[in-house]
């Protein structure tokens, strides 16, 4: 069914790299066949999962969205889906994303933009746009994304899906090609916050491959959600909620605002304590944040060069020449101008002055949520300050599409959880155009997924 989905609506949406049916009907063969045996076939047996194709699967291609590694065909599974497919799942392709991650609107990919399933002209958001509108689209039950600063969770918000950020450390990560690696993190955007709680259980915990892995034990996290026909009338009561004021000012469009605000009255008809609170630091965490991922992205990014992986230039005049023969033509223009600012901030000289000080300011914002975290529960903010936007209108702009990420990479910087959820539609911007997902993001303790999670189900 699923890939009969994607069969009708691939052509008009472009949710994905690579689709190969024969490998998802081997997996889903495996599993009958287990079935019939009598064997126990897993919690997610059967359940057609899209990943993003920053995700190594063994025997299937794994772009990355780059031109670097068009050809490349991993040899071994992520652990991520190593896990899932332990658990039975099936999956079914790769989906289109900015290549290595760098980007808000996956119009960075080097191979096609997504368009958003609720308007075709719109973008889906990214970096994981293509497993957003995977999964808006129905084309796959639920997939997976990368979260540097925000890119499970703003595709999630722009096309109305559950978008679940993991702390950093939950969720390994070996196989995941590596954008900022003290920021990456994997995790699922799903139908609901319950099959995205079924799908952190099956991927989640220790993994001696990944050095930055937490030890933090494993939860059955849909286990711990409350069955919602037996939820007490105010099933928030005693829970303190944090609005943080910074992401509720100018700059945020007025149909977000207005969904955010209908979200914030329904915690309290579910009884929970809502107050604003004010972070300091906030609006300097997205400098810190590009200073910081890009001087990682310019290390990590080194690797493509040639020698070792995908892309070879067949340039014979010497090894310098291969490189920048090699890198000119495998890597695309914002992935360059990454590189190269990141190589700059990380130069001797510049180091003290950028580096460090935005390393300085990543220990602020920690501060200040971490400490946030200790008088409320939870904390709640827009996922982006306006719903989808139009294909090219910021694509020209790379400081436009940077300033979209405000509301969501301080909680990569502070390593914290954090869920988006549908919170309500946006009315059109002109006349005769549809309506547009809004999402809250909810933001948990760190390691408090569990809790996140139980309290985003309930408010769903
Ligand atoms: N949009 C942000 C960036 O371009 C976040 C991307 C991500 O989380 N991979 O860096």
């Amino acid at each position: 069914d699923y890939l009969d989905r994607i069969r009708s609506v691939e052509g008009e949406v472009g949710a994905f790299i690579t689709v190969d049916e024969a490998h998802a009907l081997a997996q889903a063969e495996a599993i009958d066949a287990r079935i019939a045996a009598g064997q126990d076939a897993g919690p997610l047996a059967g359940v057609p999962i899209a990943v993003k194709d920053n995700i190594c699967t063994r025997g299937l291609r794994t772009t990355a969205g780059s031109k670097v590694l068009e050809c490349y065909v991993p040899p071994f599974d992520a652990t991520a889906v190593e896990r899932l497919r332990a658990a039975g799942a099936v999956i079914v392709g790769k989906t289109n994303m900015d290549e290595f991650g760098m980007g808000s609107s996956t119009e960075n990919s080097a191979y096609k933009p997504t368009r958003n399933p609720w308007d075709l002209a719109r973008v889906p958001g990214g970096s994981s746009g293509g497993s957003a509108a995977a999964v808006a689209a129905g084309q796959a039950a639920a997939a997976l994304g990368s979260d540097t600063g925000g890119s499970i969770r703003q595709p999630a918000h722009f096309c109305g899906v559950v978008g679940l950020k993991p702390s950093y450390g939950r969720v390994s990560r070996y196989g995941l090609v590596a954008y900022a690696s003290s920021l990456d993190v994997v995790g699922p955007l799903a139908g609901s916050v319950e099959d995205a709680a079924r799908l952190l259980t099956a991927m989640a915990g220790h993994d001696a491959r990944d050095s930055s892995s937490s030890q933090e034990p494993s939860v059955d996290f849909a286990a711990a959600l409350q069955p919602l026909d037996r939820l007490p009338s105010r099933p928030l009561a005693g829970k303190r909620v944090g609005v943080i004021a910074q992401t509720m000012g100018a700059g945020v469009s007025a149909g977000v605002a207005a969904a955010v605000q209908g979200a914030i009255k329904q915690l309290e008809a579910l009884g929970a304590e809502v107050e604003e609170v004010s972070l300091p630091s906030f609006d300097a965490g997205l400098p810190a944040y590009y200073v910081l991922a890009l001087s990682e992205a310019s290390s990590n990014l080194s690797r493509y060069d040639g020698i070792r992986y995908g892309l070879r230039s067949p340039e014979e005049s010497g090894l310098k020449q291969l490189y920048e023969a090699t890198r000119g033509a495998g890597l695309g223009a914002e992935v360059k101008r990454r590189i190269l600012m990141g190589t700059y901030a990380l130069s001797a000289g510049y180091y003290d002055a950028y580096y460090q000080r935005a390393q300085k300011v990543r220990t602020l914002v920690q501060r200040d949520m971490t400490s946030a975290l200790q008088r409320f529960d939870f904390l709640v903010s827009p996922a982006a300050p306006t719903p989808a936007y139009k294909l090219g209108e910021k694509s020209s702009d790379p400081l436009e599409m940077y300033k979209g990420d405000l509301m969501t990479v301080n909680l990569n910087l502070a390593g914290l959880p954090a869920v988006v959820l549908p919170c309500g539609l946006a009315g059109p911007d002109s006349p005769g155009a549809p309506g547009l997902p809004v999402g809250l993001q909810m933001v948990g303790r760190m390691f408090g997924e569990a809790e996140l999670l139980a309290a985003a189900h309930v408010f769903e």
